[in-house]
């Protein structure tokens, strides 16, 4: 095979996790042509995931974004399961369940033997490495980060991580899907949350640290970081879209990572999390969702 046609030869999908971020890389995925296997651990999971899609394609067929033709062949090439052999039809299986190392490695351990010999695993953590990933799995020259960002069908970048040993044709075909999908690429090197979330996870850790020192109210923070920086989302309105597990194990990733005490999680995250109050997801975090609009919860 010509690397062109390494390159161009996934033509199915495999998804581990479908949570916010698998059922979002699902939707997208599918919506370019690719065939989807979407597997997760239990039905309602998967079940939740693919109404989450359904959804989401519903408001992109409202707003005109899709036709309506585009939305059932989207959804007629999602097929979701909750056993692992049912991966082995993938090109590319993409790893997005919980971020932590342990539940990482454990999958690998799981789907590896069902995987074709050829395919190739990728995962979409936020910040653990990617080397260190690559040796859980029986094929670390095909394995590689594919880092989407939330929400997937909106956010139009994805970052590259190659490990130590991934081969080029491996980091080609990643290149070619997500192209394909009408994304942006942006290449990192293997070190602690990459880029996008090196930077942007300490901003809303700080903006935590400001909140437990008393030096704003959960609102006055949000309205100064929107009309004061012109950003779209408050750092506190936007710990909670992540989740406030997935903020704090990305922040513990780069205090081990870094040994800097600059990265030191903040006491009222952890918190937070020790709560169940882990944000959107959860109906209640910095925000509490259960009612008709968000209200702080500090
Ligand atoms: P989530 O909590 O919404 O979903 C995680 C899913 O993984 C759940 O459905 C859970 O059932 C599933 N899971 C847990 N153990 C499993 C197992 N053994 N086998 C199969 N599935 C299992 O989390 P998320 O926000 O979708 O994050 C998933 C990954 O994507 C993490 O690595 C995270 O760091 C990364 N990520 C998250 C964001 C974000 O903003 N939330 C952005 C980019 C990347």
């Amino acid at each position: 095979m010509s690397e062109g046609e390494m390159a161009d030869s996934i033509k199915h999908v495999g998804i581990v996790g479908a949570g916010q971020m698998g059922s979002g890389i699902a939707h997208v995925s599918a919506l370019a042509g690719y065939g989807v296997t979407l597997y997760d651990i239990a039905e309602d999971r998967t079940s939740a995931g693919r109404d989450k899609i359904a959804a989401t394609l519903d408001r992109q067929l409202a707003s005109q974004k899709i036709t309506e033709a585009d939305r059932d062949a989207a959804m007629a090439r999602i097929a979701t399961t909750t056993d692992t052999a049912a991966l082995g039809t993938a090109d590319l299986v993409i790893e997005a369940a919980t971020e932590d190392e342990t539940v990482k490695r454990k999958i690998y351990r799981e789907i590896c033997p069902h995987l074709a010999p050829g395919a190739i695993l990728a995962t979409n953590t936020s910040s653990i490495s990617i080397t260190r990933l690559a040796s859980a799995t029986d094929r670390p020259e095909r394995f590689m980060g594919i880092h989407f960002m939330n929400p997937v069908p909106v956010m139009k970048l994805v970052e590259l991580v190659r490990g130590i040993a991934t081969e080029d044709a491996t980091f080609e075909s990643a290149r070619h899907y997500v192209t394909a999908l009408d994304k942006t690429i942006s290449v990192s090197e293997d070190f602690p949350a990459f880029i996008v979330n090196r930077i942007l996870l300490p901003m809303i850790n700080e903006a935590i640290y400001v909140l437990y020192e008393g030096v704003g109210s959960v609102e006055s923070i949000d309205t100064a970081m929107k009309l004061g920086a012109n950003h779209p989302m408050g750092p506190l309105q936007l710990a909670d879209f992540i989740g406030l597990d997935t903020c704090l194990s990305i922040m513990q990733v780069l205090h081990d990572g870094l040994a800097d005490s600059k990265y030191r999680p903040c006491p009222l995250l952890v918190k937070y999390v020790e709560a169940g109050w882990l944000g959107r997801k959860a109906g209640r975090g910095f925000y509490d969702y259960r009612g008709e609009t968000p209200v702080p919860t500090r």
